[in-house]
């Protein structure tokens, strides 16, 4: 199906309060256009070379989500092109984002990322380390970085109780930060899980942005 087809149907799938990042990885900015033209503006990119090449090619209105591991020495690169960097997956990455945000003058929305998949490859904090940074005020006090909510994937599994069961967690332990330690954080809203496979299930355990790439773009050659 056309992109721009691809794009309305999933816009009219999901619910309003949840926003769709079109994952565009490995795919040329022509087909980026297409989404673009049928109302598509946030965009979710996991290299930073391919952010950073594709985002002057494209509408400055475009939001760029930086959704992959992200390497230190990456992150002044990105650092003036990106509108949220989905994938802070430690403490030593929050504080380098924030220094380098405050280096350009800019504030940055990042989410936390959640290791609950069972593959060791997935990067992120697990439940515990992210509950106890946020008990010891590890994760406040940023000045350039705004805390919009955590990230997750579920495990690559066929068995979709489990993909039930992690989204859950994720949602879980986002609701225990925003009722607890960060429940004066009013831009911790943000919930992003689902992608192309899951993303219905994700909807339903309480995803606010789902990540979708194969069924906007087709499959990826890598
Ligand atoms: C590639 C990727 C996606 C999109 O995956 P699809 O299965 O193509 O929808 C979502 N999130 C992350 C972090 C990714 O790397």
């Amino acid at each position: 199906m056309p992109i721009g087809e691809n794009i309305a149907k999933l816009h009219g799938a999901l619910p309003p309060h949840v926003r769709l990042v079109a994952v565009s990885k490995f795919h040329p900015v022509e087909r980026l256009m297409e989404a673009y033209e049928a109302g598509q503006r946030i965009f979710g990119e996991n290299r930073a070379q391919e952010l950073v090449a594709k985002a002057p090619q494209m509408p400055a209105d475009v939001q760029w989500h930086f959704i992959g591991k992200l390497q230190t020495n990456k992150v002044r690169m990105i650092m003036p092109h990106v509108a949220m960097i989905e994938s802070i997956d430690s403490l030593k990455l929050l504080a380098l984002v924030d220094k380098e945000a405050a280096r350009i003058g800019r504030t940055v929305d990042v989410l936390l990322q959640l290791h609950v998949a069972q593959e060791e490859t997935k990067s992120g904090f697990t439940v515990d380390e992210l509950l106890e940074a946020a008990k010891a005020g590890q994760l406040q006090g940023f000045e350039h970085v705004r805390l919009c909510g955590v990230m997750g994937m579920a495990s690559l599994t066929d068995d979709m109780r489990q993909v039930r069961r992690e989204f859950a967690l994720i949602k879980n332990t986002f609701d225990a930060l925003r009722t607890g330690v960060l429940a004066g954080c009013e831009s911790f809203a943000q919930v992003s899980m689902g992608m192309s496979d899951d993303w219905p299930i994700a909807v339903e355990e309480g995803s606010t942005m789902v990540r979708v790439g194969t069924d906007i773009f087709g499959a990826r050659e890598y």
